[in-house]
């Protein structure tokens, strides 16, 4: 079988060279065994390219993917296959799945995922989150808490404005366990703006361990939490789950507990 002629060493720099001059880094790695593919598989000059351009467009692809991932602080990395779907059937898998779409995020709406602890919130929201940053979007993961915090502090740093900026930017906010922590008035405040900010424009997916119509507790201020509402569901999802704990269900199906059990005994 006649074979083309693999490059030769001096080739072989001169092409690591021009690859290095164009970043094309996972190239510069394959360089040898792509050549060698290329002639025992005896690949149309054509074919060789698109492969050689394929490895580092994938490459790159899987570089900023990771690079998105890091930067939407995601407290944990669950998926949605991870997702036991039976064991929740109060979620209609298809919902998920049309918000793992991102469409929802392409038109500036929102979602909400409502429900009693350990039932997949947060689960949910970090499944969708990397969808999001695998379809090439921005993402940042906070919890209402932590959100509040850094709002107040930037208030008080004079740097609100540059903050709220930031936080306009992640084309998909996520914002988990909102009633958790009372808010008070100026957390309340710095809220609205945030939505305000983020309306039509970008997407926010949010979690709630509290009904809609316990937000005015939550908010400390009836006026307030409304006003907050009505932006966010003007376009919005809006998912109500219910049932048991996964957590404790696990630990039951564990022979660890009995099942009379209360949500409020869980850590
Ligand atoms: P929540 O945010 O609603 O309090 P989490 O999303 O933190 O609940 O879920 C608690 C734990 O149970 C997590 O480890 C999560 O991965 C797991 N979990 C919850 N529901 C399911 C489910 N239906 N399938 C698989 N794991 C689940
Ligand atoms: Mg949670």
């Amino acid at each position: 079988m006649s074979r083309i002629p693999l490059a030769t060493g001096a080739e072989l720099e001169v092409l690591g060279d021009h690859c290095q001059h164009l970043r094309l880094t996972r190239v510069v790695q394959l360089l040898p065994t792509l050549l060698e593919q290329a002639a025992q598989q005896e690949l149309s000059y054509s074919d060789f390219l698109q492969t050689v351009l394929a490895t580092e467009v994938a490459a790159k692809q899987e570089k900023h993917q990771a690079l998105r991932v890091q930067m939407a602080r995601f407290p944990f990395h669950k998926t949605l296959d991870a997702f036991d779907w039976k064991a929740q059937p109060s979620i209609d898998p298809k919902v998920i799945k049309e918000l793992a779409t991102m469409r929802f995020v392409a038109n500036g709406a929102n979602a909400l995922l409502l429900g009693p602890p350990g039932v997949g919130k947060t689960h949910l929201s970090v499944a969708l989150g990397l969808e999001a940053c695998r379809l090439g979007l921005r993402v940042m993961f906070t919890t209402a808490a932590a959100l509040i915090t850094t709002l107040g502090k930037a208030l008080y740093e004079n740097r609100l404005e540059e903050r709220l900026k930031l936080l306009t930017q992640p084309k998909l906010l996520i914002i988990d366990e909102i009633g958790y922590i009372p808010i008070d008035r100026q957390g309340a405040n710095l809220f609205f703006q945030l939505v305000s900010r983020r309306y039509e424009r970008g997407a926010i997916l949010l979690t709630s361990n509290q009904s809609l119509g316990a937000w005015g507790d939550v908010f400390g201020d009836a006026v307030i939490a409304s006003a907050i509402l009505d932006r966010l569901l003007h376009h919005a999802t809006t998912i109500n789950i219910k049932g048991d704990s996964y957590r404790l269900r696990e630990k039951r199906k564990a022979g660890l507990m009995r099942s009379a059990v209360t949500p409020q005994s869980e850590g």
